[in-house]
């Protein structure tokens, strides 16, 4: 064990100055890499001050001269693109390749936030009365806050603060326990890049850090992503402290695979999204529907073998195409809800769970799991599992698939695979769903568009990053200006109507 994580508070890392530490694993090999400080509600004050401290001069710049700090920062995050997906890698477990992905479309944010001065701009209208024009502008928040789940750990923060900072606000960002060192190298970067100390601010914790945000008086907003139950817990305590909040949560997302799909593109696209990331991903596809028992026997017949053929392994190795789950903790969940789809009566088809990595006995692995015959009522296919484990759930029509889509209490993402427009379309509209893909299995909106989901997916009114994210962390003001022109009307004491 070597690394020792404090906070990033005022430019600086500071040490921890708390009793509490969680460990940091290496999911590969299982061993314990280091421990990370859980900030006290006093540590999460000191980087609230530091950031209000900072945020009026930053508010200040001209928002190209923050443009300007948000290039630099684009082009460091990119020099240190390895550096950055070698840290996901080797403290939440994806491969280097999925990393690098996952670190693309997080520089994709900033670069979005690159176009603040245009993105700033207001609405401006003449002469709404005689003599008077009207200017709407978006102003900052001041402070606001981050708190991100384990599994995009350099992506999901730079969802949030690059366009945050863009915005003219400070920040404070709280990652998760599990893996909080690219969140603390990329505070550094951004500092190098010409970030004012105080402006971008890490503090690290679980529980009482989250508590201390959402209670901070100088907290204007909250952005949160991970789990639904703590999703609605941080939007229903933010909301009640008098803050603006978005809270991204969970998710079950399904394929519908109909008669006249490309089956095998249909494989393809359910082995990646099934079991890409190890399904630690809240746009995994977790169910898959054929529409059919057809095509849900072909659909079992070609994707049973390539399951059985997943090169799992180091996520650090190259040629691998899954690697471990992120703690030991989350590997017996996800083993225990195998088990339990097996009491419920889901047919196994392929049984990951005795799966052994030579020479990583101790790392949390899983091999891929496929379940045939689910059934609704069933609770693998109610809960959001966050592993790769696919469940088919066979449907005989078009309507039926929608209908179970739409029951579900969760909205994030889902696709169709077919040749038929008319079908595509008629789904896309159906379907109560945030993200929807057309032959595009994981259809998470590029930077410029915004991410979100509906129903127990998110709680709030904005999703996240592209215009929602300017929306969310700025607030309109309307400024409406006469100048004297030496014509007096006197008082007027009644409503003023222009015009
Ligand atoms: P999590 O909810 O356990 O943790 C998220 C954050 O909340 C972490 O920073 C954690 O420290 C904090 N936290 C955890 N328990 C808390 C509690 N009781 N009180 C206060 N704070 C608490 O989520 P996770 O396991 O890190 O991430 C996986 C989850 O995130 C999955 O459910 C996944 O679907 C979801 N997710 C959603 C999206 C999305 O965009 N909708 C994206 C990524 C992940």
């Amino acid at each position: 064990m070597d690394k020792e994580i404090g906070h990033f508070i005022g430019g600086r890392r500071v040490p921890g100055k708390g009793s509490e530490f969680g460990p940091v694993f290496n999911p590969a090999t299982g061993e314990q890499t280091g421990r990370v400080a859980f900030a006290t509600a006093e540590e999460v004050d000191e980087a609230v001050q530091a950031a209000k401290a900072a945020q009026p001069a930053w508010a200040a710049l001209p928002p190209i001269r923050r443009a300007r700090v948000m290039f630099r920062f684009k082009d460091l995050l990119e020099q240190n693109m390895d550096r950055l997906a070698r840290m996901v890698s080797e403290e939440h477990g994806k491969t280097l390749e999925d990393a690098r992905g996952s670190v693309s479309r997080g520089i994709e944010v900033v670069e979005f936030a690159c176009g603040i001065p245009e993105l700033l701009k207001g609405d401006f209208s003449q002469d709404v009365g005689t003599g008077v024009d009207l200017l709407s502008v978006r102003r900052p928040l001041g402070v606001c806050a981050g708190i991100t789940p384990f599994n995009f750990p350099a992506m999901i923060p730079l969802w949030m603060a690059p366009l945050s900072m863009a915005c003219g606000n400070a920040f404070v960002v709280k990652p998760s326990e599990k893996d909080p060192s690219c969140p603390m190298f990329i505070a550094e970067l951004a500092l190098e890049a010409g970030v004012p100390p105080g402006v971008l601010n890490v503090v690290n914790g679980a529980k009482e850090a989250v508590n201390a945000i959402l209670a901070h008086p100088d907290i204007a907003a909250v952005s949160f992503v991970g789990s639904t139950p703590v999703a609605e817990y941080v939007y229903r305590t933010g909301t009640a402290h008098g803050k603006r909040v978005q809270a991204l949560g969970g998710a079950k997302n399904h394929m519908v695979i109909m008669p006249d799909a490309d089956l095998d593109m249909a494989v393809d696209a359910l082995m990646g999204a099934a079991y890409g990331s190890a399904g630690e991903r809240c746009m995994a596809v977790s169910v898959a529907v054929p529409i059919g028992d057809e095509v849900a026997d072909a659909l079992i017949e070609r994707l049973a073998p390539r399951i059985r053929q997943l090169k799992i392994g180091p996520g650090t190795e190259p040629g691998v195409e899954m690697g471990p789950l992120v703690t030991r903790e989350h590997l017996e969940k996800v083993r225990s809800y195998v088990d339990l789809g097996v009491e419920e009566g889901a047919e196994l088809v392929v049984d990951g769970r005795d799966f052994r990595m030579q020479g990583y006995e101790n790392g949390f692995f899983i091999g891929g799991c496929l379940f045939d015959r689910v059934t609704p009522e069933m609770k693998i296919y109610k809960d959001e599992i966050f592993g790769p484990v696919l469940s088919v759930v066979r449907m005989p029509d078009f309507d039926s698939a929608v209908e179970i889509i739409n029951r579900h209490q969760f909205g994030n993402g889902t696709a169709i695979f077919t040749r038929d427009g008319d079908a595509a379309r008629a789904f896309a509209n159906a379907v109560d769903i945030g993200m929807v893909g057309i032959n595009v299995p994981i259809p998470v909106p590029v930077a410029y568009h915004s991410f979100g989901g509906w129903k127990r997916s998110l709680f709030g009114d904005h999703h996240m990053h592209g215009p929602e994210g300017v929306r969310f962390y700025t607030r309109l003001k309307a400024i409406t200006s006469r100048w004297p022109t030496g014509i007096r009307a006197g008082a007027e004491y009644k409503m003023p109507v222009l015009g």
